[in-house]
C-alpha cells in the first residue's frame, strides 16, 4: 500500500484540492479498505462546495465511489481482498431500530452527531461518506484508498464482466432518483414531473417509466440538459425561463396538474428577492423556490417526494396549499441499502442503462478542475467521474 495516498480535501468553500494524506486503516473489526477505482462528484458535494453545508476542518470528500477490496477487518465474512464492490452513500451499523426498518439513513449508531433534531446546525440522522462533520466526520471516497465502516451491512459485490460506469450509480443517484418515485405508489399510467434535469432527476425519470409511469416530464432552464432529459429520460421537456411550467403542465394534464411531483432541485434553485433578504435575517439557506413550484405542479390529491436537498427552516413555506390540496409529502435521503439489490439485477438484466450521464472523465489529481467544471456547468458537464488511479 501506498504511503500517502491521494484524496480530494475540501478546505474551505470553493477550494477542494487533490493532496497527499495518511493512508486510511482499518480501526473496527467491521471495517474494510477499499482501493477506489471510480468516484463521481454530486449535486450534493456542491452544497458543501459552495458553503451551504459548514465544514471547518479539512475533509476527504465523496460519497459515491466504488472499488476493490484491498484488507478486510477480522469479522468481515462474506468479503475478501480482490473482491469488487459498490458502497451506498449512508453510513449504517445493520442492527439499530431504523437499520431493522430498512430507514438506513436514520442509522443511530454510525454518526456521533446523531439526535433527533431536523435544521442544519443541529444533530443529524445517519452518518454520510465525506460530507461534513455534522454528517459524521467520516473521509469520503474522492480518494486512493478509503475505510468503510460496517462493511458486513453496506458493500454490495458487484459481478466481473460489469464495468465500473455500469454500477457506480447505484451508490446514491439511481436509488435516489429511484425512492422519489417508489413514494408516489404508482399504480400505472400516472404522469410524473421531475423538477431539476441533473444525474438525480434523469434517474429519477428512468426510474419512472420502470414503475409504470404513463408520462414523465422534465423541466429545467438549460437546454443541454433538458436535451440530455429528452434522450436519457424519455421526458417530454419544459424549458422555465421560456415558459411558465405551472400554467405548462396544466395545459398538459387537463388542468389536474401531476399525480407526482419530484423535486430534484433542492435549496440552490434561484432565489427570490424575498428569499435573499430571509436568508440574511433567518439563517435560512439557499432558496425554496423549486418546493414551491413543486406545490403549484402537483394535482389535489397528488404526491410531492423531495430529494434535493433543503438545509434549514424556510420561511413562505406554502402549507395553507400543502393542506387545502391534500398532498401527500415524502422526501429525504435515500434507503439506499433498501433498494439496491433489486436496483443492482434491473442494471444486470439490461432492464436501465446509467452511464449515459457521463459528460467528463478526469484523473483524481484534476479534482479542483473537476468541481469547478461541474459547478459551473461550462461545457455542457452533467456529471463527472474520477480515476484515483
Ligand atoms: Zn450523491
Ligand atoms: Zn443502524
Amino acid at each position: 500500500m501506498l504511503l500517502s495516498m491521494k484524496a480530494a480535501v475540501f478546505h474551505r468553500p470553493k477550494k477542494i484540492t487533490c493532496d497527499h494524506v495518511p493512508d486510511p486503516r482499518i480501526e473496527n473489526s467491521s471495517d474494510i479498505i477499499l482501493k477506489v477505482t471510480s468516484t463521481a462528484i454530486c449535486g450534493s458535494d456542491l452544497h458543501i462546495y459552495n458553503g451551504l453545508i459548514p465544514q471547518i476542518r479539512p475533509m476527504v470528500m465523496g460519497h459515491e465511489f466504488m472499488g476493490v477490496v484491498e484488507e478486510v477487518g477480522s469479522e468481515i465474512r462474506h468479503l475478501k481482498r480482490g473482491d469488487r464492490v459498490v458502497v451506498p452513500f449512508p453510513i449504517a451499523c445493520g442492527h439499530c431500530y431504523f437499520c431493522e426498518h430498512q430507514l438506513s439513513p436514520h442509522c443511530e449508531n454510525s454518526n456521533l452527531n446523531y439526535g433527533p433534531e431536523g435544521a442544519l446546525l443541529t444533530q443529524k440522522g445517519a452518518a454520510l461518506f465525506g460530507y461534513t462533520d455534522i454528517y459524521g466526520g467520516y473521509s469520503g471516497g474522492q480518494a486512493q484508498y478509503v475505510r468503510v465502516p460496517y462493511a458486513h451491512f453496506g458493500p454490495r459485490k458487484i459481478q466481473s464482466h460489469m464495468k465500473d460506469e455500469e454500477v457506480l450509480f447505484l451508490t446514491d443517484i439511481f436509488p435516489t432518483g429511484w425512492s422519489a418515485v417508489d413514494w408516489g405508489e404508482l399504480k400505472g399510467g400516472e404522469t410524473v414531473v421531475v423538477l431539476g434535469a441533473g444525474p438525480v432527476g434523469i434517474m429519477a425519470m428512468k426510474s419512472a417509466w420502470i414503475q409504470g409511469a404513463g408520462r414523465v416530464i422534465g423541466i429545467d432552464s438549460l437546454p443541454y440538459r433538458l436535451e440530455r432529459a429528452r434522450k436519457s429520460g424519455k421526458a417530454e421537456t419544459i424549458n422555465f425561463h421560456e415558459v411558465d411550467p405551472v400554467e405548462s403542465v396544466r395545459e398538459m394534464t387537463r388542468g389536474y396538474g401531476a399525480d407526482l411531483v419530484i423535486d430534484a432541485v433542492g435549496m440552490e434553485a434561484e432565489k427570490s428577492l424575498f428569499e435573499k433578504a430571509a436568508n440574511l435575517v433567518h439563517l435560512q439557506m439557499g432558496s425554496i423556490n423549486a418546493f414551491r413550484t413543486a406545490v403549484s405542479l402537483v394535482r389535489r390529491g397528488g404526491t410531492i417526494s423531495v430529494v434535493g436537498v433543503y438545509g434549514t427552516n424556510y420561511d413562505n413555506f406554502p402549507f395553507g396549499q400543502v393542506f387545502d390540496k391534500g398532498i401527500k409529502l415524502r422526501g429525504g435521503q435515500a434507503p439506499v441499502h433498501r433498494y439496491i439489490d433489486e436496483l443492482m439485477n434491473l442494471v444486470k438484466d439490461k432492464k436501465v442503462f446509467l452511464d449515459d450521464i457521463i459528460t467528463h472523465t478526469l484523473p483524481l489529481s484534476r479534482v479542483a478542475e473537476a468541481y469547478h467544471l461541474f459547478n459551473s456547468k461550462e461545457d455542457d458537464c452533467l456529471k463527472v467521474v474520477l480515476k484515483p488511479h
